[in-house]
């Protein structure tokens, strides 16, 4: 699948660089450098995918990142960040990215990344997604990517959609972390463990009464997790 790409690197030269490599797998790219001109180019050009550096001149990735999400844009965002602590990478899912890629990165690893990003997007584009469940006190509402609690919006990020229209196939019975890395990433390299482990903390942060002591997405320790709605 060919797409829309919008870039937001101060850095020129890696900005120059991404255009170039995107530009050669056959994707058309926009590139901004700051996260306010990001977040026009994202309103005006609508898409498929965004590649969004943290540490951003004035409005920095993670609030680039909400504001995206607040004007009810969905495409996957994936971070560039030179920051790899856990913390912050709960912080950017809370805030409706996708995933992370760690500076330096591996280009053929970020392309990789995008491809599924893009592959997860597609049943969202052309509608095929909607189904809306109550996991708890959350409605889940899978084609617009977002709880409801109460009267609140919570927006979901593409894996964490992906990882609960996974788990509601078959309430209550067990989906293992590798089957979850295959079906959503297309991957089956250790390193992304952590990051089903990632979203599947910040799932439970957006969904459960209590996050430390979860009563709906379950670890089943040795096999996978489970939902229990
Ligand atoms: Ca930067």
């Amino acid at each position: 699948m060919t797409g829309k790409i919008l870039v937001i690197e101060d850095e020129p030269d890696l900005a120059m660089g991404l255009r170039d490599n995107l530009e050669f797998e056959g994707y058309t790219v926009f590139i901004a450098h700051n996260g306010e001109d990001g977040l026009d180019l994202a309103v005006k050009e609508q898409p498929h995918c965004v590649l969004l550096d943290i540490m951003l001149p004035g409005m920095d990735g993670f609030d680039t990142c909400h504001a995206i999400r607040k004007k009810n844009i969905r495409a996957p965002i994936l971070m560039l960040t030179a920051l790899s602590t856990e913390v912050d990478k709960v912080k950017g899912l809370d805030l409706g990215a996708d995933d992370y890629i760690t500076k330096p990165f591996n280009l053929k690893e970020l392309m990789a990344r995008i491809r599924a990003a893009l592959r997860r997007f597609e049943p969202v584009l052309t509608g095929k997604k909607r189904r809306k469940f109550k996991v708890g006190r959350a409605t889940v509402l899978l084609e617009r990517s977002m709880i409801q609690i109460e009267d609140e919006d919570i927006p979901l990020g593409h894996y964490e959609t992906q990882i609960l229209e996974m788990l509601s196939q078959e309430p209550g019975s067990i989906i293992d972390r590798q089957q979850l890395l295959s079906e959503i990433w297309g991957l089956d390299n250790e390193p992304m463990n952590r990051s089903v482990d990632n979203h599947i903390v910040s799932l439970r942060r957006k969904i459960e009464e209590d996050p430390k002591s979860p009563r709906h997405i379950i670890t089943v320790h040795g096999f996978g997790y489970k939902l229990v709605k």
